[in-house]
Protein backbone atom coordinates (compact mmCIF):
# COMPACT_ATOMS: atom_id res chain seq x y z
CA UNK A 1 0.00 0.00 0.00
CA UNK A 2 1.22 3.59 -0.50
CA UNK A 3 1.81 6.38 2.34
CA UNK A 4 -1.00 6.90 4.21
CA UNK A 5 -2.99 10.76 3.97
CA UNK A 6 -5.43 12.13 6.73
CA UNK A 7 -8.65 13.42 5.90
CA UNK A 8 -7.34 16.88 7.13
CA UNK A 9 -4.17 16.65 4.24
CA UNK A 10 -6.95 16.36 1.36
CA UNK A 11 -6.58 19.06 -0.98
CA UNK A 12 -6.53 20.23 -4.78
CA UNK A 13 -3.32 19.02 -5.07
CA UNK A 14 -4.33 15.60 -5.11
CA UNK A 15 -7.59 15.81 -6.98
CA UNK A 16 -8.17 12.65 -9.15
CA UNK A 17 -4.91 10.86 -7.49
CA UNK A 18 -5.27 7.46 -6.12
CA UNK A 19 -5.10 7.70 -2.22
CA UNK A 20 -4.68 5.62 1.04
CA UNK A 21 -6.77 6.33 4.00
CA UNK A 22 -6.89 4.55 7.57
CA UNK A 23 -9.73 4.86 10.01
CA UNK A 24 -13.43 4.01 10.56
CA UNK A 25 -16.33 3.41 9.15
CA UNK A 26 -19.32 5.86 10.02
CA UNK A 27 -22.51 6.36 8.62
CA UNK A 28 -23.20 3.70 5.89
CA UNK A 29 -25.87 4.37 3.41
CA UNK A 30 -27.15 2.20 0.40
CA UNK A 31 -27.99 3.66 -2.69
CA UNK A 32 -29.03 1.35 -5.57
CA UNK A 33 -25.14 -0.30 -6.92
CA UNK A 34 -23.58 2.93 -3.89
CA UNK A 35 -22.59 1.83 -0.96
CA UNK A 36 -21.55 5.25 1.03
CA UNK A 37 -20.36 5.97 4.26
CA UNK A 38 -17.48 8.38 5.86
CA UNK A 39 -14.29 7.59 6.74
CA UNK A 40 -13.45 8.71 9.75
CA UNK A 41 -9.83 9.65 10.79
CA UNK A 42 -8.08 11.55 13.96
CA UNK A 43 -8.58 14.00 11.93
CA UNK A 44 -11.81 14.87 10.30
CA UNK A 45 -13.93 12.56 8.11
CA UNK A 46 -14.58 12.03 4.42
CA UNK A 47 -17.54 10.69 2.11
CA UNK A 48 -16.73 7.19 0.14
CA UNK A 49 -18.68 5.55 -1.96
CA UNK A 50 -17.99 2.38 -3.53
CA UNK A 51 -19.70 1.22 -7.27
CA UNK A 52 -20.49 -2.50 -6.75
CA UNK A 53 -20.54 -2.74 -10.45
CA UNK A 54 -16.73 -1.75 -10.19
CA UNK A 55 -15.94 -4.50 -7.31
CA UNK A 56 -14.90 -8.17 -8.19
CA UNK A 57 -16.59 -10.55 -6.03
CA UNK A 58 -14.66 -10.47 -3.37
CA UNK A 59 -14.18 -7.11 -2.97
CA UNK A 60 -18.30 -6.78 -3.21
CA UNK A 61 -18.46 -9.39 -0.68
CA UNK A 62 -16.30 -7.66 1.87
CA UNK A 63 -18.05 -3.72 0.75
CA UNK A 64 -21.51 -5.53 1.15
CA UNK A 65 -20.69 -6.99 4.80
CA UNK A 66 -19.43 -3.16 5.55
CA UNK A 67 -20.80 -2.19 9.30
CA UNK A 68 -20.35 1.26 11.10
CA UNK A 69 -17.10 1.54 13.36
CA UNK A 70 -15.12 -1.42 11.26
CA UNK A 71 -11.64 -0.20 11.44
CA UNK A 72 -10.42 -0.27 7.97
CA UNK A 73 -7.38 0.42 5.05
CA UNK A 74 -8.62 1.89 1.81
CA UNK A 75 -7.91 3.05 -1.59
CA UNK A 76 -9.55 5.49 -3.84
CA UNK A 77 -9.53 8.29 -5.95
CA UNK A 78 -9.85 11.63 -4.58
CA UNK A 79 -13.24 13.72 -6.07
CA UNK A 80 -13.68 17.47 -5.59
CA UNK A 81 -17.65 17.59 -5.39
CA UNK A 82 -19.30 19.70 -7.46
CA UNK A 83 -20.30 23.05 -5.43
CA UNK A 84 -24.21 22.53 -5.66
CA UNK A 85 -23.83 19.60 -3.88
CA UNK A 86 -21.17 20.99 -0.97
CA UNK A 87 -24.20 21.59 1.25
CA UNK A 88 -26.03 18.39 1.03
CA UNK A 89 -26.29 15.78 3.80
CA UNK A 90 -22.33 15.42 4.29
CA UNK A 91 -20.87 19.58 3.85
CA UNK A 92 -17.28 18.26 2.91
CA UNK A 93 -14.77 19.14 -0.09
CA UNK A 94 -13.76 16.44 -1.76
CA UNK A 95 -15.07 12.51 -1.61
CA UNK A 96 -13.39 9.25 -2.64
CA UNK A 97 -14.46 6.92 -5.22
CA UNK A 98 -13.43 3.87 -3.42
CA UNK A 99 -11.54 1.17 -5.49
CA UNK A 100 -9.85 -1.53 -2.62
CA UNK A 101 -10.73 -1.66 1.01
CA UNK A 102 -9.54 -3.95 3.78
CA UNK A 103 -10.92 -4.81 7.15
CA UNK A 104 -8.64 -4.27 9.95
CA UNK A 105 -10.65 -4.96 12.84
CA UNK A 106 -14.39 -5.70 12.64
CA UNK A 107 -15.20 -4.87 16.42
CA UNK A 108 -18.29 -5.21 18.51
CA UNK A 109 -21.22 -3.56 17.55
CA UNK A 110 -20.81 -0.62 19.97
CA UNK A 111 -23.76 0.03 22.70
CA UNK A 112 -24.64 3.65 21.25
CA UNK A 113 -24.34 4.56 17.60
CA UNK A 114 -21.91 7.27 17.88
CA UNK A 115 -23.82 10.56 16.58
CA UNK A 116 -26.42 10.01 18.75
CA UNK A 117 -24.93 10.08 22.18
CA UNK A 118 -27.17 12.86 23.17
CA UNK A 119 -30.03 10.27 23.64
CA UNK A 120 -28.12 8.00 25.82
CA UNK A 121 -27.83 8.38 29.68
CA UNK A 122 -24.73 9.80 31.48
CA UNK A 123 -23.67 6.21 33.38
CA UNK A 124 -23.80 4.52 30.13
CA UNK A 125 -22.15 6.96 28.16
CA UNK A 126 -19.31 6.97 31.33
CA UNK A 127 -18.84 3.53 31.43
CA UNK A 128 -18.46 3.42 27.33
CA UNK A 129 -16.40 6.91 27.32
CA UNK A 130 -14.09 5.47 24.59
CA UNK A 131 -17.21 4.73 22.22
CA UNK A 132 -18.24 8.41 23.01
CA UNK A 133 -14.74 9.91 22.52
CA UNK A 134 -14.97 8.40 19.12
CA UNK A 135 -17.69 11.29 18.38
CA UNK A 136 -15.92 14.14 16.70
CA UNK A 137 -17.45 16.68 18.77
CA UNK A 138 -16.57 15.15 21.90
CA UNK A 139 -13.10 14.35 20.78
CA UNK A 140 -12.85 18.47 19.37
CA UNK A 141 -13.35 19.55 23.65
CA UNK A 142 -10.16 17.13 24.24
CA UNK A 143 -8.43 18.03 21.06
CA UNK A 144 -9.13 21.80 21.84
CA UNK A 145 -8.26 21.25 25.48
CA UNK A 146 -4.78 19.68 24.51
CA UNK A 147 -3.99 22.70 21.99
CA UNK A 148 -4.65 25.00 25.27
CA UNK A 149 -1.77 23.60 26.99
CA UNK A 150 0.44 23.01 23.77
CA UNK A 151 0.42 27.16 23.38
CA UNK A 152 0.91 27.64 27.34
CA UNK A 153 4.15 25.13 26.93
CA UNK A 154 5.15 27.60 24.05
CA UNK A 155 4.75 30.54 26.01
CA UNK A 156 6.40 30.19 29.09
CA UNK A 157 9.58 28.34 27.02
CA UNK A 158 9.64 31.48 24.62
CA UNK A 159 9.84 33.05 28.22
CA UNK A 160 12.97 30.59 29.56
CA UNK A 161 10.83 28.55 32.35
CA UNK A 162 11.84 25.22 33.00
CA UNK A 163 9.12 23.01 33.12
CA UNK A 164 10.06 20.75 36.02
CA UNK A 165 8.30 17.39 37.14
CA UNK A 166 7.72 17.17 40.98
CA UNK A 167 7.14 13.67 42.73
CA UNK A 168 3.51 12.78 43.58
CA UNK A 169 4.18 10.40 46.42
CA UNK A 170 4.76 12.65 49.03
CA UNK A 171 4.35 13.77 52.78
CA UNK A 172 0.77 14.36 53.63
CA UNK A 173 0.67 18.79 53.97
CA UNK A 174 -2.69 19.87 53.27
CA UNK A 175 -3.54 22.72 51.71
CA UNK A 176 -7.21 23.31 53.02
CA UNK A 177 -8.50 19.36 51.52
CA UNK A 178 -8.40 15.87 52.27
CA UNK A 179 -5.33 14.05 51.15
CA UNK A 180 -4.93 11.58 49.61
CA UNK A 181 -3.28 8.63 51.23
CA UNK A 182 -1.26 5.39 49.37
CA UNK A 183 0.15 2.73 51.77
CA UNK A 184 3.87 1.99 51.47
CA UNK A 185 4.65 -1.49 51.26
CA UNK A 186 8.26 -1.12 52.38
CA UNK A 187 7.79 1.23 54.91
CA UNK A 188 4.29 -1.01 56.96
CA UNK A 189 2.11 1.20 58.65
CA UNK A 190 3.17 4.13 56.84
CA UNK A 191 2.06 6.29 53.85
CA UNK A 192 2.50 8.72 51.27
CA UNK A 193 0.27 11.34 50.25
CA UNK A 194 -0.93 12.22 46.64
CA UNK A 195 -0.30 16.41 46.45
CA UNK A 196 -3.08 18.59 46.83
CA UNK A 197 -1.11 20.80 44.42
CA UNK A 198 3.25 21.38 44.47
CA UNK A 199 3.11 23.93 46.40
CA UNK A 200 5.97 23.20 48.78
CA UNK A 201 7.65 21.44 46.09
CA UNK A 202 8.01 24.35 43.44
CA UNK A 203 9.07 27.13 46.97
CA UNK A 204 11.41 24.61 47.86
CA UNK A 205 12.97 24.91 43.99
CA UNK A 206 12.94 28.92 44.12
CA UNK A 207 15.48 28.19 47.24
CA UNK A 208 17.54 25.93 44.70
CA UNK A 209 18.03 28.42 42.24
CA UNK A 210 15.30 27.97 39.60
CA UNK A 211 14.08 31.06 39.05
CA UNK A 212 11.33 30.47 36.41
CA UNK A 213 9.58 27.07 36.79
CA UNK A 214 6.17 26.13 35.45
CA UNK A 215 4.83 22.64 35.06
CA UNK A 216 1.48 21.46 33.91
CA UNK A 217 0.76 19.33 37.43
CA UNK A 218 -1.47 16.90 38.97
CA UNK A 219 -2.96 17.34 41.92
CA UNK A 220 -5.52 15.44 44.01
CA UNK A 221 -8.08 16.96 46.64
CA UNK A 222 -10.20 14.28 48.64
CA UNK A 223 -12.73 16.98 48.94
CA UNK A 224 -16.98 16.53 48.63
CA UNK A 225 -17.49 16.20 45.63
CA UNK A 226 -19.65 19.46 43.50
CA UNK A 227 -21.08 19.37 39.95
CA UNK A 228 -17.85 21.41 38.77
CA UNK A 229 -14.91 19.77 40.71
CA UNK A 230 -12.55 16.66 40.37
CA UNK A 231 -10.67 14.49 42.81
CA UNK A 232 -7.87 14.88 40.44
CA UNK A 233 -7.01 17.85 38.14
CA UNK A 234 -4.27 19.71 36.52
CA UNK A 235 -2.97 22.65 36.75
CA UNK A 236 -1.06 24.90 35.12
CA UNK A 237 1.43 25.79 38.14
CA UNK A 238 4.31 28.75 37.90
CA UNK A 239 6.51 30.18 40.20
CA UNK A 240 9.44 33.00 39.84
CA UNK A 241 11.86 34.06 41.90
CA UNK A 242 12.63 37.98 42.92
CA UNK A 243 8.90 38.65 41.34
CA UNK A 244 6.19 41.79 42.03
CA UNK A 245 2.50 41.02 41.55
CA UNK A 246 2.52 43.20 38.68
CA UNK A 247 4.85 40.92 37.19
CA UNK A 248 2.85 37.87 37.61
CA UNK A 249 -0.03 39.50 36.31
CA UNK A 250 1.15 40.57 33.15
CA UNK A 251 3.13 37.38 32.56
CA UNK A 252 -0.42 35.23 32.82
CA UNK A 253 -1.72 38.06 30.56
CA UNK A 254 0.57 37.63 28.09
CA UNK A 255 0.28 34.03 28.49
CA UNK A 256 -3.65 34.50 27.57
CA UNK A 257 -2.94 36.65 24.96
CA UNK A 258 -0.62 34.39 23.15
CA UNK A 259 -2.52 31.26 23.66
CA UNK A 260 -5.91 33.12 22.16
CA UNK A 261 -4.11 34.78 19.19
CA UNK A 262 -2.79 30.80 18.61
CA UNK A 263 -6.31 29.58 18.98
CA UNK A 264 -8.06 32.07 17.31
CA UNK A 265 -9.91 33.91 20.19
CA UNK A 266 -9.82 37.26 21.47
CA UNK A 267 -8.41 38.04 24.54
CA UNK A 268 -8.33 41.75 25.87
CA UNK A 269 -5.49 42.05 28.14
CA UNK A 270 -4.29 43.78 30.57
CA UNK A 271 -7.50 42.75 32.68
CA UNK A 272 -8.98 44.87 35.40
CA UNK A 273 -8.19 44.54 38.87
CA UNK A 274 -10.96 44.89 42.22
CA UNK A 275 -10.19 44.79 45.56
CA UNK A 276 -11.64 41.65 47.62
CA UNK A 277 -13.71 44.12 49.84
CA UNK A 278 -14.83 45.92 46.28
CA UNK A 279 -15.89 42.84 45.15
CA UNK A 280 -17.61 41.93 47.61
CA UNK A 281 -19.73 45.10 48.00
CA UNK A 282 -20.48 45.36 44.50
CA UNK A 283 -21.17 41.63 43.60
CA UNK A 284 -21.77 39.66 46.70
CA UNK A 285 -18.94 37.57 45.40
CA UNK A 286 -15.54 36.77 45.13
CA UNK A 287 -15.59 35.45 41.48
CA UNK A 288 -18.17 37.89 40.14
CA UNK A 289 -19.04 37.80 36.37
CA UNK A 290 -17.78 40.13 34.28
CA UNK A 291 -19.89 40.16 31.90
CA UNK A 292 -22.75 41.05 33.53
CA UNK A 293 -23.37 44.66 34.01
CA UNK A 294 -25.48 44.49 37.54
CA UNK A 295 -23.88 45.98 40.57
CA UNK A 296 -25.18 45.43 44.09
CA UNK A 297 -26.11 48.75 46.18
CA UNK A 298 -26.57 50.16 49.13
CA UNK A 299 -30.33 51.14 49.99
CA UNK A 300 -29.88 51.22 53.87
CA UNK A 301 -30.26 55.42 54.05
CA UNK A 302 -33.25 56.00 51.71
CA UNK A 303 -35.17 52.78 53.73
CA UNK A 304 -34.64 54.29 57.12
CA UNK A 305 -37.39 56.60 56.58
CA UNK A 306 -39.71 53.90 56.29
CA UNK A 307 -41.87 53.59 59.83
CA UNK A 308 -41.81 49.87 58.86
CA UNK A 309 -41.13 47.37 62.10
CA UNK A 310 -39.09 44.81 60.28
CA UNK A 311 -36.96 47.27 58.40
CA UNK A 312 -36.20 49.33 61.57
CA UNK A 313 -35.30 45.91 63.26
CA UNK A 314 -33.06 44.80 60.58
CA UNK A 315 -31.19 48.02 60.32
CA UNK A 316 -31.13 48.59 64.02
CA UNK A 317 -29.22 44.74 64.06
CA UNK A 318 -26.48 46.04 61.78
CA UNK A 319 -28.13 44.50 58.23
CA UNK A 320 -28.22 46.19 55.00
CA UNK A 321 -30.50 46.71 52.37
CA UNK A 322 -29.15 45.95 49.25
CA UNK A 323 -30.02 46.33 45.51
CA UNK A 324 -29.92 45.38 42.34
CA UNK A 325 -31.47 47.69 39.42
CA UNK A 326 -32.20 46.33 35.95
CA UNK A 327 -32.92 47.83 32.58
CA UNK A 328 -36.98 46.42 32.58
CA UNK A 329 -39.65 47.61 34.37
CA UNK A 330 -40.54 43.60 35.62
CA UNK A 331 -44.22 43.20 36.32
CA UNK A 332 -45.57 42.09 39.30
CA UNK A 333 -45.71 38.33 38.18
CA UNK A 334 -42.00 38.42 36.98
CA UNK A 335 -41.30 39.75 40.78
CA UNK A 336 -43.31 36.97 42.14
CA UNK A 337 -41.61 34.13 40.17
CA UNK A 338 -38.11 35.66 41.18
CA UNK A 339 -39.08 35.72 44.88
CA UNK A 340 -40.27 31.90 44.70
CA UNK A 341 -36.72 31.59 43.25
CA UNK A 342 -34.67 33.31 45.39
CA UNK A 343 -36.96 31.95 48.53
CA UNK A 344 -35.63 28.30 47.39
CA UNK A 345 -32.23 29.69 47.52
CA UNK A 346 -32.90 31.11 51.34
CA UNK A 347 -34.08 34.51 50.68
CA UNK A 348 -37.01 35.59 53.36
CA UNK A 349 -38.36 37.20 50.63
CA UNK A 350 -38.08 40.19 47.59
CA UNK A 351 -38.82 44.40 47.98
CA UNK A 352 -39.33 45.44 44.43
CA UNK A 353 -39.52 49.12 43.20
CA UNK A 354 -40.21 49.59 39.48
CA UNK A 355 -40.96 52.82 37.19
CA UNK A 356 -43.32 52.75 34.49
CA UNK A 357 -43.25 56.44 33.14
CA UNK A 358 -44.31 58.52 36.39
CA UNK A 359 -46.06 55.84 38.20
CA UNK A 360 -44.03 53.66 41.08
CA UNK A 361 -44.72 50.42 41.91
CA UNK A 362 -43.43 49.60 45.34
CA UNK A 363 -43.74 46.33 47.77
CA UNK A 364 -43.93 48.96 50.73
CA UNK A 365 -46.12 51.14 49.11
CA UNK A 366 -48.59 52.00 51.77
CA UNK A 367 -45.19 53.79 53.69
CA UNK A 368 -43.68 55.34 50.83
CA UNK A 369 -44.45 58.54 49.52
CA UNK A 370 -42.87 60.56 46.71
CA UNK A 371 -39.52 62.03 48.36
CA UNK A 372 -38.81 58.42 49.04
CA UNK A 373 -39.27 57.55 45.09
CA UNK A 374 -37.26 60.35 44.34
CA UNK A 375 -33.78 58.92 46.45
CA UNK A 376 -33.43 56.45 43.95
CA UNK A 377 -32.25 57.46 40.75
CA UNK A 378 -34.67 55.12 38.99
CA UNK A 379 -35.58 55.48 35.32
CA UNK A 380 -38.59 54.99 33.18
CA UNK A 381 -38.40 50.86 32.70
CA UNK A 382 -36.18 50.46 35.35
CA UNK A 383 -36.28 47.81 38.70
CA UNK A 384 -34.72 47.61 41.76
CA UNK A 385 -35.02 44.12 43.44
CA UNK A 386 -34.13 44.44 47.33
CA UNK A 387 -32.52 42.00 49.84
CA UNK A 388 -32.39 42.41 53.61
CA UNK A 389 -29.23 40.72 55.57
CA UNK A 390 -25.27 40.49 55.92
CA UNK A 391 -23.18 42.27 54.10
CA UNK A 392 -22.07 39.33 51.37
CA UNK A 393 -25.44 37.87 51.01
CA UNK A 394 -25.46 34.97 48.59
CA UNK A 395 -28.70 35.39 47.42
CA UNK A 396 -27.81 38.87 45.87
CA UNK A 397 -25.04 36.75 44.10
CA UNK A 398 -27.39 34.37 43.04
CA UNK A 399 -30.13 37.50 42.01
CA UNK A 400 -27.24 38.84 40.07
CA UNK A 401 -26.31 35.93 38.11
CA UNK A 402 -30.24 34.92 37.55
CA UNK A 403 -30.88 38.30 36.28
CA UNK A 404 -27.98 38.45 33.91
CA UNK A 405 -29.09 34.77 32.42
CA UNK A 406 -32.55 35.68 32.40
CA UNK A 407 -33.05 38.87 30.97
CA UNK A 408 -29.96 38.27 28.38
CA UNK A 409 -27.60 40.80 29.64
CA UNK A 410 -24.86 39.51 29.63
CA UNK A 411 -21.79 41.67 27.41
CA UNK A 412 -18.97 40.22 26.22
CA UNK A 413 -17.28 36.97 25.71
CA UNK A 414 -14.24 36.45 27.73
CA UNK A 415 -14.28 38.72 30.78
CA UNK A 416 -10.72 38.22 32.81
CA UNK A 417 -10.60 39.79 36.58
CA UNK A 418 -8.03 39.85 39.16
CA UNK A 419 -9.63 39.97 42.59
CA UNK A 420 -6.72 41.45 44.88
CA UNK A 421 -5.93 42.78 48.60
CA UNK A 422 -7.65 39.30 50.23
CA UNK A 423 -7.28 39.26 53.68
CA UNK A 424 -4.72 36.77 55.42
CA UNK A 425 -6.61 34.68 57.47
CA UNK A 426 -10.80 33.96 57.81
CA UNK A 427 -12.04 33.53 61.26
CA UNK A 428 -14.04 29.92 61.62
CA UNK A 429 -16.54 31.47 64.41
CA UNK A 430 -18.06 27.47 65.43
CA UNK A 431 -13.89 26.07 65.45
CA UNK A 432 -13.16 29.33 67.19
CA UNK A 433 -9.87 29.57 64.81
CA UNK A 434 -7.90 31.16 62.33
CA UNK A 435 -8.01 29.59 58.87
CA UNK A 436 -5.88 30.76 56.24
CA UNK A 437 -7.68 32.23 53.11
CA UNK A 438 -5.48 31.00 50.64
CA UNK A 439 -3.01 28.90 52.00
CA UNK A 440 -0.86 29.05 54.71
CA UNK A 441 2.54 30.21 52.40
CA UNK A 442 0.64 33.42 51.65
CA UNK A 443 3.14 36.57 52.39
CA UNK A 444 0.99 39.36 54.64
CA UNK A 445 1.19 43.08 53.08
CA UNK A 446 2.96 44.11 56.45
CA UNK A 447 4.49 40.76 58.27
CA UNK A 448 4.79 42.94 61.49
CA UNK A 449 1.21 42.89 61.67
CA UNK A 450 1.46 39.14 62.67
CA UNK A 451 3.24 39.66 65.85
CA UNK A 452 0.95 42.15 67.27
CA UNK A 453 -0.08 41.98 70.56
CA UNK A 454 -3.89 42.66 70.18
CA UNK A 455 -4.70 38.52 69.03
CA UNK A 456 -7.00 40.02 66.40
CA UNK A 457 -5.19 39.08 62.63
CA UNK A 458 -8.66 38.86 60.95
CA UNK A 459 -8.30 42.14 59.07
CA UNK A 460 -4.37 41.59 58.35
CA UNK A 461 -4.01 41.75 54.31
CA UNK A 462 -2.76 39.78 52.22
CA UNK A 463 -0.36 39.72 48.91
CA UNK A 464 -2.80 37.03 47.36
CA UNK A 465 -4.35 37.38 44.17
CA UNK A 466 -7.44 35.18 42.44
CA UNK A 467 -8.08 35.25 38.43
CA UNK A 468 -11.53 35.13 37.76
CA UNK A 469 -12.93 34.24 33.91
CA UNK A 470 -16.58 34.27 33.14
CA UNK A 471 -17.92 34.55 36.87
CA UNK A 472 -15.35 30.68 37.48
CA UNK A 473 -12.00 31.16 39.72
CA UNK A 474 -9.53 30.01 37.23
CA UNK A 475 -7.17 29.59 40.09
CA UNK A 476 -5.10 31.95 42.21
CA UNK A 477 -1.45 33.00 43.44
CA UNK A 478 0.56 34.83 45.83
CA UNK A 479 4.02 36.19 46.86
CA UNK A 480 5.36 34.19 49.32
CA UNK A 481 6.50 34.13 52.70
CA UNK A 482 10.28 33.56 52.46
CA UNK A 483 11.31 34.36 56.18
CA UNK A 484 11.32 31.38 58.29
CA UNK A 485 9.88 33.82 61.36
CA UNK A 486 7.22 34.83 59.26
CA UNK A 487 6.06 31.35 58.24
CA UNK A 488 6.63 29.70 61.45
CA UNK A 489 4.30 32.60 63.09
CA UNK A 490 1.51 32.31 60.88
CA UNK A 491 1.75 28.14 61.41
CA UNK A 492 1.33 29.40 64.87
CA UNK A 493 -1.80 31.81 64.90
CA UNK A 494 -3.42 28.86 62.79
CA UNK A 495 -2.93 26.57 65.85
CA UNK A 496 0.17 24.34 65.00
CA UNK A 497 2.40 23.96 67.68
CA UNK A 498 5.73 23.58 67.43
CA UNK A 499 5.39 20.13 67.65
CA UNK A 500 3.04 19.71 64.93
CA UNK A 501 4.92 21.96 62.49
CA UNK A 502 8.14 20.31 62.58
CA UNK A 503 6.06 16.97 61.96
CA UNK A 504 4.29 18.26 58.84
CA UNK A 505 6.51 20.92 57.63
CA UNK A 506 9.92 20.05 58.92
CA UNK A 507 11.48 19.48 55.84
CA UNK A 508 10.23 22.69 54.37
CA UNK A 509 11.37 24.94 57.19
CA UNK A 510 14.87 23.16 56.77
CA UNK A 511 14.72 24.22 53.19
CA UNK A 512 13.75 27.69 53.97
CA UNK A 513 16.22 27.73 56.94
CA UNK A 514 18.93 27.79 53.79
CA UNK A 515 17.50 31.08 52.06
CA UNK A 516 14.44 30.96 49.92
CA UNK A 517 14.88 34.32 47.30
CA UNK A 518 11.67 35.88 47.69
CA UNK A 519 9.22 34.69 45.39
CA UNK A 520 5.61 34.61 44.45
CA UNK A 521 3.27 32.72 41.78
CA UNK A 522 -0.04 31.27 40.40
CA UNK A 523 -1.84 27.94 39.58
CA UNK A 524 -4.92 27.76 37.13
CA UNK A 525 -6.73 24.70 36.24
CA UNK A 526 -6.72 23.42 32.94
CA UNK A 527 -9.67 21.88 32.42
CA UNK A 528 -12.08 24.75 33.57
CA UNK A 529 -10.00 26.58 31.49
CA UNK A 530 -10.26 24.69 28.64
CA UNK A 531 -14.26 24.71 29.11
CA UNK A 532 -15.05 28.47 29.68
CA UNK A 533 -12.63 29.22 26.32
CA UNK A 534 -14.47 26.77 24.56
CA UNK A 535 -17.75 28.21 25.79
CA UNK A 536 -18.87 25.26 27.38
CA UNK A 537 -20.44 24.62 31.08
CA UNK A 538 -19.05 21.61 32.44
CA UNK A 539 -15.51 20.44 32.83
CA UNK A 540 -15.94 16.66 32.12
CA UNK A 541 -16.08 17.18 28.43
CA UNK A 542 -12.74 18.52 28.64
CA UNK A 543 -11.51 15.30 31.03
CA UNK A 544 -10.99 12.04 28.65
CA UNK A 545 -12.35 10.04 31.65
CA UNK A 546 -13.86 11.72 34.20
CA UNK A 547 -15.24 10.93 38.03
CA UNK A 548 -18.59 10.96 38.74
CA UNK A 549 -20.18 13.40 41.40
CA UNK A 550 -19.92 10.65 43.51
CA UNK A 551 -15.93 10.49 42.85
CA UNK A 552 -16.17 7.03 41.43
CA UNK A 553 -14.96 6.08 37.59
CA UNK A 554 -17.34 4.34 36.09
CA UNK A 555 -14.85 3.08 33.64
CA UNK A 556 -12.61 1.53 35.80
CA UNK A 557 -14.84 0.25 38.49
CA UNK A 558 -12.55 2.26 41.27
CA UNK A 559 -12.57 3.22 44.01
CA UNK A 560 -12.60 -1.31 44.31
CA UNK A 561 -11.58 -3.80 46.70
CA UNK A 562 -8.02 -4.53 46.70
CA UNK A 563 -7.26 -8.62 47.58
CA UNK A 564 -6.78 -9.98 50.78
CA UNK A 565 -3.43 -11.03 50.02
CA UNK A 566 -1.93 -7.88 48.80
CA UNK A 567 -3.78 -6.11 52.21
CA UNK A 568 -1.89 -8.36 53.74
CA UNK A 569 1.60 -7.41 52.10
CA UNK A 570 0.82 -3.91 53.46
CA UNK A 571 -0.33 -5.28 57.14
CA UNK A 572 -3.74 -3.68 56.36
CA UNK A 573 -6.99 -4.47 57.90
CA UNK A 574 -10.03 -3.16 56.35
CA UNK A 575 -12.97 -2.93 59.82
CA UNK A 576 -16.10 -4.81 58.96
CA UNK A 577 -18.07 -1.79 60.05
CA UNK A 578 -16.36 0.85 58.12
CA UNK A 579 -15.93 -1.01 55.16
CA UNK A 580 -18.40 0.30 52.41
CA UNK A 581 -19.91 -2.25 50.43
CA UNK A 582 -20.34 -0.06 47.49
N1 LIG B 1 -0.85 26.01 45.31
C1 LIG B 1 -1.98 26.85 45.07
C2 LIG B 1 -3.15 25.99 44.65
O1 LIG B 1 -2.97 24.92 44.09
C3 LIG B 1 -1.77 27.87 44.01
C4 LIG B 1 -0.62 28.78 44.25
O2 LIG B 1 -0.64 29.50 45.26
O3 LIG B 1 0.28 28.79 43.41
O4 LIG B 1 -4.29 26.41 44.78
Amino acid sequence: MKDRILVSELSDVLNGKNIVLYGFIDSIRKLGKLTFFYLRDGSGKIQVFFNSADLNEKEYKIVEHLRNENIINMEGILRKRPKNQVKNIFKGEYEIEGKALDILIRGEVPPFEIDKINEINESIRGRFRYIELRNEKVRKKIIFRSNITRYIREYFYSRNYNEIETPSLIKSTPEGARDFIVPSRNYKGKFYALPQSPQLMKQILMGSGFEKYFQIARCYRDEDLRADRQPEFSQLDVERAFIEESEIYSEIENMFAYTGEKMGFDINIPFPQLSYDEVMEKYASDKPDMRNPLVIEDHTVQFSVLPIDFVQKAIKEGKKIRGIKIPICLSGSQVKKIEAILKAEGAKGLISLSRLNNSYNFTLSKFADKSFYDGFDLQNNETILFQIGKKNESVLNFLRNYLGKEYDLLKGVFKFLWVVDFPLFEYDEDEKKYKPAHHPFTMPVNPEQLFNKTGNYKDIPSRAYDLILNGSELGSGSIRINKIDTQKRVFEILGLSEDIQRERFGFFLDAMKYGFPPHGGIALGIARMAAILYGCDSIHDFIVFPKTTSGSCPLTNSPSVIEKDFLDELSISIKKDNSNEN
